[in-house]
């Protein structure tokens, strides 16, 4: 009688145990679950934030700006073109996921060291300085020429070479080539790889028409961005 109470016994306990074991198991699978999914979803989380913070910040620069108009030809302004370029050339590379900030959105007087100073603060990746060239002497002249300063460690004449080269095959312009120049100061002085890109004569009767009208503004800007894109994928 007393054995088989304690065969009962023992039964019991292991059919307890058991269940409690088999229930104990199952929590903690759930739990593990949880944790998971929690670790999954911050893990995607975390990602996305990273992939907006890692998403190349650039600058452009619009040339000129409130009193200073730039060049001028038939009563349009340099300033006017640069800042029109520059506005679509930000929404596109917005488009592409870039971040973007812009020396000046309107028709605002900026000192060059306030350019070089913007884009330095932010800690942008890449400068881009938008202007029109002009020679009136000879109206014929025409063309792409992209300025760079090559007192600096950030490989800004490979920089301009790509621009330049996207640039003039996007439009089909006349190539006038790269061209090192120490004296301007928004190339000189910030300290990312900068360009200063003059997309075209407007003292040209047929270029001021081309760079005003947007499908070769679109033109541009594709040459600009493809230009980007290599420099950075390089
Ligand atoms: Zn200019």
């Amino acid at each position: 009688m007393k054995r088989k109470l304690k065969r009962k016994f023992y039964f019991s306990f292991f059919i307890i145990s058991m269940t409690l074991l088999l229930s104990g198991f199952k929590v903690y699978q759930q739990q593990l679950q949880i944790v998971k999914n929690n670790s999954i979803a911050f893990e995607s989380q975390k990602e996305k934030s990273v992939d907006i913070l890692e998403q190349p910040l650039i600058v452009i620069d619009p040339g000129h700006g409130g009193i200073d108009s730039g060049s001028e030809n038939e009563g349009i302004l340099e300033k006017d073109i640069n800042l029109e370029i520059s506005l679509k050339l930000k929404q596109a590379l917005l488009d592409k996921g870039y971040r973007v900030l812009m020396t000046r959105s309107d028709d605002t007087a900026l000192e060059l060291r306030e350019r070089s100073d913007f884009a330095n603060e932010a800690e942008a990746d890449l400068f881009i300085s938008l202007h029109q060239n002009c020679y009136s002497q000879d109206t014929s002249v025409s063309g792409i020429e992209v300025y760079y300063n090559d007192d600096k460690t950030t490989n800004d004449e490979r920089f301009a070479q790509l621009i330049q080269q996207a640039l003039v095959d996007s439009t089909g312009a006349r190539d006038r080539g790269i061209r090192e120049q120490d004296s301007l100061v928004v190339t000189r002085e910030t300290t990312m790889p900068a360009v200063l890109v003059e997309t075209a004569f407007i003292s040209n009767p047929q270029e001021l028409s081309l760079i005003t009208s947007s499908s070769y503004q679109n033109e541009v800007i594709d040459g600009i961005i493809s230009g980007i894109e290599q420099f950075l994928n390089q």
